[in-house]
C-alpha cells in the first residue's frame, strides 16, 4: 500500500535560486488546499466566493441614450450588507470580517 503524500506545513529554508517570497506563496497555497473548502449550511455546496449585496449611494453620468458611465459608490447602508451563497442566496455573513473568516474556513 502506497503512502499518501501530505501537504508540507511549516517553514524551512527556501531552495536555492528561488526567491523567498515565491517560496512562501507556494507554502501558503499548499496549506490553503489542505484546509477543507467551506460549504453553504443551506444547500451544502462548496463555496469559493460569496455574493455581495447592499444598498449603495452611487453617482455617475448618464447620456441621452440613458447609458451610465463613471459610476462610483459614495456610501453604503451598512445595515443592508449581505454576503450570500452564490448558488442558493442563503445569507452567510453581514460584515466583511465574518465573510472572510467563513471563506478561510475559520468560522
Ligand atoms: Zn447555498
Amino acid at each position: 500500500m502506497e503512502k499518501r503524500l501530505l501537504p508540507v506545513v511549516g517553514v524551512g529554508p527556501c531552495p536555492p535560486l528561488i526567491p523567498r517570497l515565491s517560496c512562501v506563496r507556494k507554502l501558503f497555497i499548499a496549506t490553503a488546499h489542505a484546509i477543507s473548502m467551506p460549504k453553504c449550511p443551506e444547500c451544502k455546496r462548496k463555496i469559493v466566493s460569496l455574493e455581495y449585496r447592499a444598498y449603495e449611494l452611487r453617482s455617475g453620468l448618464m447620456d441621452r441614450e440613458s447609458k451610465y458611465s463613471g459610476l462610483v459608490s459614495e456610501d453604503v447602508l451598512t445595515d443592508s450588507i449581505r454576503y450570500c451563497c452564490p448558488a442558493c442566496g442563503h445569507v452567510i455573513a453581514v460584515d466583511e470580517d465574518s465573510a472572510i473568516r467563513f471563506l478561510r474556513g475559520q468560522s
